[in-house]
C-alpha cells in the first residue's frame, strides 16, 4: 500500500509543457498517480489570464500558431480534449505613417494589401510565399523540423528532397533576398523571427518558411474565453483522468540518490517520491538550483551554461472604458518602420527605444471578454532585462521606490506612443499595471524573465537529461511557442506512457 506522498510520476510546473505530459500520461494510463507541482495557484504557466475588477488579461501567449488544424490539437482530440478557438485575423497590422498593413493569413486579402501599398512587389510575393510552400511541404513529408541543421541531418533528406538540399544549411535572410527585394516588404516578412527572438541572419530559411507558410495558410487561433480558460480546461481534464495539481507549492530539490531520480522535496520540506521526474520548469534553475551541478559531468554543466536566453520585455495591462475599439486589428504593432534584425540587435546590446510595441485587443477576437463597456489592452514591449540597473531594483533585487517611479515613466512613454494609433486612450484608462522582466522571473520562475526560455538556436531539443528518470517538457527543451511547448510536453508524455507500458 502507498502511502499519500508516493507518486508513479512527479511534474514539476503546470505550464503547457507540464500539463500537456500529464494529459497524454494520464489519459493513456488511468491507473497513474500522477502529480502535478505548481508554484502559482493558477495553471498555464505563460499560457494564463488573470482578471483586475472583473476584466479578463492575458498574462503571456495571445496566439496559438496553426493550432486549431494541426497535429498537436489532434492527438489532444484523441486524448478527449477539446477546447473551441477563433481566429485571429488579420494575424499582425503594423501601423506605419497613419495606416494599418494587415498581415491576413488568407492569401487573397494579403496580397490584396501588398498590391495596394507595395504593387511592385505582389508578383515577388506570390513566388515567395509559394516557395515558402514548397519547403514546408518537404518538412511536413519528410519530419524534418530540427532548429539546429546539421549536415548529418541534411544528409538524411539530400536524396528525396530538393527544396531542403537547396536551402536545408542557409538562413533565412537568403531566401528573403533571393525573392523580395523592396526592404520594408521583406521586414512584413521579418516580423515572424521576432516570435522566436532571432535575427532573420540567424533562423534557418526551413523554419521560417515552415512558420509563414502555417501563418498563411492555416493561420493563428486564439481560445474561446482567452487563454486562462484554455488552461483551465486543459488542467481540468488531466484531474478528470485521475491526475492531482497541487498549486503553490515550489519544487526546491529534485531527490537524487544513485545517480537515479528519487523524487523532489517542496520549499515546506516535504518529500515527494517517484521514480519519474518531468520538469517543465526553467532549465538554467532545474539544472544548478533544483538538481545541482554535482550530479552532472562538467561538459553538460558547460553546454548548458553557455546557453543564451531568448528574449523578455514588458506587459502593459490597461482596462479602458468607453473607448470603440472595433476598427483596430485585434493584434497590430507601432513600429515606425523599424527593422525588426535592428531591433533584437539594440535590445541585445541592452537599449529599450520604444520603437516596436504590440497592441492586443482580446475583445477583439472574443467579443464576449468586454464587460459592459470596459474592455482589457495589452501592449507588449521588448525589453532588456537588466535595462536601467536591472529595472532600478537594488542589489537583493528588491523592488522599491526607484522601480515604481520607472514603470511610472515607462507607462506614461509607452502610452504616449500608442495614442498615435489611438488617439485620446489616455482619457479612457480606468486601471493600469505594468509588468516588468522582473515580474516575468519572480511569477514564472523563469531566468530573467524570459519569454521564451532559451534562444530558438541553442535549445537542447531533447527530452531526456542525463539523469536517470528525469526528463524534460516544454520550452526549456523545445524553444519558445505554444505550439513547440505543447507538442513537446506530448512527446515526454508519449515516450514515458510507452516505457511504463514495457516495463508492466
Ligand atoms: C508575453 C509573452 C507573449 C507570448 N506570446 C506568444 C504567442 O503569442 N504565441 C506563442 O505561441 N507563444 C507565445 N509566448 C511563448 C509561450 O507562451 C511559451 O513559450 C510557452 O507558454 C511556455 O510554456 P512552458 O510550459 O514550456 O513553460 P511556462 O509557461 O514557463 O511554465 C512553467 C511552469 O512551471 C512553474 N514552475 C517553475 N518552477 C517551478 C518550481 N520550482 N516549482 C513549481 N512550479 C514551478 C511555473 O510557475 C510555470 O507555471 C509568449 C510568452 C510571453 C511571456
Amino acid at each position: 500500500m502507498r502511502n499519500e506522498n508516493e507518486f508513479d510520476v512527479i511534474i514539476i510546473g503546470a505550464g503547457i509543457g507540464g500539463l500537456s505530459a500529464g494529459n497524454f500520461l494520464q489519459a493513456k494510463n488511468p491507473e497513474l498517480k500522477t502529480i502535478i507541482i505548481e508554484q502559482n495557484n493558477y495553471p498555464g504557466g505563460y499560457v494564463s489570464g488573470f482578471k483586475r475588477k472583473g476584466i479578463y488579461f492575458d498574462l503571456g501567449a495571445e496566439g496559438m500558431l496553426h493550432f486549431e488544424k494541426g497535429g498537436s490539437n489532434k492527438i489532444l482530440n484523441e486524448l478527449g480534449f477539446n477546447h473551441p478557438v477563433l481566429q485571429i485575423e488579420p494575424i499582425e497590422a503594423n501601423y506605419r505613417n497613419n495606416d494599418f498593413l494587415n498581415m491576413f493569413s488568407s492569401r487573397d486579402k494579403l496580397l490584396v494589401e501588398i498590391e495596394t501599398k507595395y504593387p511592385h512587389e505582389k508578383e515577388n510575393v506570390i513566388k515567395f510565399l509559394n516557395e515558402c510552400d514548397a519547403i514546408n511541404n518537404e518538412i511536413t513529408d519528410s519530419g524534418f523540423t530540427s532548429p539546429k541543421i546539421t549536415f548529418l541531418d541534411l544528409l538524411k533528406v539530400i536524396f528525396k528532397y530538393p527544396k531542403l538540399r537547396k536551402y536545408g544549411l542557409l538562413k533565412f535572410s537568403h531566401l528573403l533576398n533571393r525573392f523580395l527585394t523592396d526592404e520594408n516588404v521583406k521586414n512584413l516578412f521579418k516580423f515572424y523571427c521576432t516570435w522566436l527572438a532571432l535575427k532573420s541572419n540567424e533562423i534557418t530559411a526551413p523554419i521560417a518558411a515552415n512558420i509563414i507558410s502555417e501563418a498563411h495558410t492555416f493561420g493563428v487561433q486564439y481560445p474561446v474565453g482567452g487563454m486562462l480558460a484554455f488552461a483551465e480546461n486543459f488542467a481540468d481534464h488531466y484531474r478528470k483522468n485521475g491526475g492531482q495539481i497541487q498549486y503553490k507549492s515550489e519544487v526546491e530539490k529534485i531527490v537524487i540518490s544513485e545517480g537515479v531520480v528519487r523524487g523532489v522535496k517542496l520549499s515546506d520540506g516535504t518529500i515527494l517520491e517517484s521514480p519519474w521526474v518531468i520538469s517543465n520548469a526553467d532549465l538554467q534553475r532545474t539544472v544548478f538550483n533544483y538538481v545541482g551541478e554535482e550530479n552532472f559531468n562538467k561538459q553538460y554543466l558547460k553546454n548548458i551554461k553557455r546557453k543564451e536566453l531568448s528574449i523578455t520585455g514588458a506587459l502593459l495591462f490597461l482596462t479602458v472604458e468607453e473607448i470603440d475599439l472595433t476598427q483596430y486589428p485585434p493584434h497590430f504593432n507601432v513600429s515606425n518602420e523599424i527593422d525588426f534584425d535592428y531591433l533584437i540587435t539594440r535590445l541585445r546590446e541592452g537599449y529599450f527605444d520604444y520603437e516596436f510595441l504590440g497592441v492586443r485587443i482580446p475583445s477583439n477576437i472574443d467579443s464576449n471578454l468586454e464587460v459592459g463597456n470596459k474592455k482589457s489592452i495589452i501592449i507588449l514591449a521588448f525589453t532588456p532585462f537588466d535595462w536601467n540597473d536591472n529595472w532600478k531594483a537594488n542589489d537583493k533585487m528588491e523592488r522599491k521606490a526607484d522601480y515604481k517611479q520607472l514603470k511610472k515613466e515607462v507607462t506614461e512613454k509607452i502610452i504616449a506612443r500608442i495614442e498615435t494609433a489611438i488617439p485620446n486612450l489616455s482619457e479612457h484608462i480606468i486601471f493600469s499595471e505594468l509588468a516588468t522582466p522582473l515580474t516575468f522571473e519572480r511569477y514564472n520562475l523563469a531566468s530573467k524573465g524570459a519569454w521564451y526560455a532559451t534562444r530558438y538556436d541553442q535549445i537542447v531539443g531533447n527530452y531526456k537529461s542525463p539523469i536517470k528518470n528525469l526528463l524534460f517538457a516544454g520550452s526549456n527543451i523545445s524553444g519558445g511557442g505554444v505550439g513547440t511547448s505543447l507538442y513537446s510536453g506530448l512527446k515526454t508524455g508519449q515516450y514515458l506512457s510507452e516505457k511504463i507500458s514495457n516495463n508492466k
